[in-house]
């Protein structure tokens, strides 16, 4: 029997519900978290790369270093597009560890901050006094109980029983366009001189493949292709189906040598959406408020980054900050969610991009935008000037190659459409921090 009176219930205890129970708990709250698996354990359905905005916050949670011990750093992220390459250099270092253990670590680093932990402790409903949320009823080995708190977090990932139950509604949802596999080979020894540890990916075509050295001495390699191509092949043999699909194209050939270390894992459908995060007694962080395309490797950064927020807004008390958390959390997501927006589409390696990647590869001062896009110093839509662009595609069709004019025109309605729904959004954090009307 669970029992006792909590500031928070946090429901899900890893890379979203872990943080947030650490950073609570630092602040002298009294939290329990409760994970209906038995962790520490593997989280399959993810691959690994942590961006170097995420290690800093994993160090101000005081736990970058034991990831980094676990992990060799990666400074080095090869973007290529057809056969335009550019690499970017972070000084400071993303990490790609295994979730068995990236999970367990962060888990500790909830329990050693003074979070009470339950596992094989499934939510199954709330507790709720008038419109209120005031607690949760849960079910383990069999027995249910009932647990009261102050405010209810849903980290409970993408099929959250909390967002279904308060019936958090769903916002810029869509259908993902397309599928991934992927799975483990041993790494070789010297990967770091023939590849500078390096996290790659390639699009070519309409396919894009990935390669993230991570812990155990492994790396793990994967592809993602239109949902439209033989799915059904893939599903057949997916071992098969990734060697020949690796081992056709030069850059990796050499790295699935071996026959792979595991199985394939695959994602086949997935839907990508912002939800409501908070409301009177309860706040969703993680995946079960806001997931998004996996191209870019956000969600675990984006996790710690909401999770860090929503403990200061539970620090302050009331419904108010969640209010504000949430507002704040669709600013700071927007951009980058129609950036993985774009980086998944299945027309990405369209003509325009790739005059975008020619001009920036081998041009230091370009692809250093592309470096500060990834550490949050500047917007994904404010990486070239209105006049770079124009001058680019007027003198790609000067030299008769119209073909970047379709995908020109699309990518400006989009950045477009974003920027006034960013307003949008701005508005409503602003509505939440003007003071009350006069009575
Ligand atoms: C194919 C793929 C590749 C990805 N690659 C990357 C990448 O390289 N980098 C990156 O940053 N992100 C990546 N992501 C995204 C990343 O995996 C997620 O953003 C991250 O796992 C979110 O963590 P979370 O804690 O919110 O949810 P989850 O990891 O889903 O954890 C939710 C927890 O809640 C528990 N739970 C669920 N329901 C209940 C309940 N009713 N009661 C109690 N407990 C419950 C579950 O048991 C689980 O342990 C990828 C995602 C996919 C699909």
């Amino acid at each position: 029997m669970v029992g006792g009176t909590y500031d928070c219930v946090v429901v899900g205890a890893r890379c979203a519900g872990a943080p947030l129970a650490r950073f609570l708990a630092r602040a002298g709250k009294r939290v329990l978290v409760v994970d209906a698996a038995a962790l520490p354990s593997d989280q399959p359905m993810s691959t690994h790369f942590i961006q170097p905005f995420g290690m800093r916050i994993l160090d101000e949670l005081g736990l970058g270093d034991r990831v980094r011990e676990l992990a060799p750093p990666v400074t080095t992220f090869v973007n290529g597009l057809g056969p335009h390459v550019i690499q970017l250099e972070f000084p400071s270092g993303g990490s790609c560890p295994r979730r068995t253990e990236l999970d367990a670590l962060l888990l500790e680093g909830a329990r050693e901050a003074g979070a009470e932990i339950r596992t094989r402790c499934r939510v199954i409903d709330l507790i709720r006094e008038h419109d209120r949320v005031c607690g949760v009823i849960v079910e383990h080995e069999g027995v249910r109980s009932e647990i009261r708190c102050t405010v209810v977090v849903g980290a409970d990932g993408r099929f959250s029983t909390v967002a279904r139950l308060v019936g958090a509604e769903e916002y810029y949802g869509y259908d993902g366009p397309r599928c991934a596999y992927w799975a483990y080979w041993p790494r070789p020894a010297d990967y770091a001189t023939t590849h500078d540890n390096a996290a790659i990916i390639v699009h070519d075509d309409d396919d894009a493949r990935f390669v993230f050295p991570v812990n155990r001495d492994q790396l793990v390699i994967g592809m993602t292709f239109p949902s439209t191509d033989d799915v059904a092949a893939w599903k057949q043999d997916p071992e098969g189906q990734l060697t020949n699909a690796m081992r056709a194209h030069p850059r990796f050939a050499s790295l699935v040598e071996a026959p792979p270390l595991s199985r394939a894992l695959g994602i086949v459908k997935a839907r990508f959406f912002f939800r409501r995060a908070a409301g009177p007694g309860w706040a969703l962080v993680g995946d079960a408020g806001l997931f998004k395309d996996p191209t870019p490797g956000l969600g675990i950064t984006d996790a710690f980054r909401d999770a860090r927020a929503l403990a200061a807004a539970i620090a302050l008390g009331g419904d108010e900050p969640l209010e504000r958390y949430w507002r704040q959390r669709d600013v700071e997501s927007l951009e980058l969610f129609h950036f993985a927006r774009d980086l998944g589409e299945v027309s990405y390696n369209n003509p325009f991009t790739q005059l975008v990647f020619s001009k920036c590869s081998g041009n230091p001062v370009l692809s250093q935008r592309f470096v500060d896009v990834v550490e949050r110093r500047l917007s994904p839509y404010e990486a070239f000037t209105v006049g770079e662009v124009l001058r680019w595609t007027f003198g790609a069709l000067l030299r008769g190659r119209f073909s970047v004019l379709k995908p020109f025109v699309r990518a400006g309605k989009v950045g477009g459409y974003v920027k006034k729904e960013l307003e949008r959004r701005r508005k409503l954090v602003q509505r939440v921090l003007a003071p009350p009307p006069p009575p």
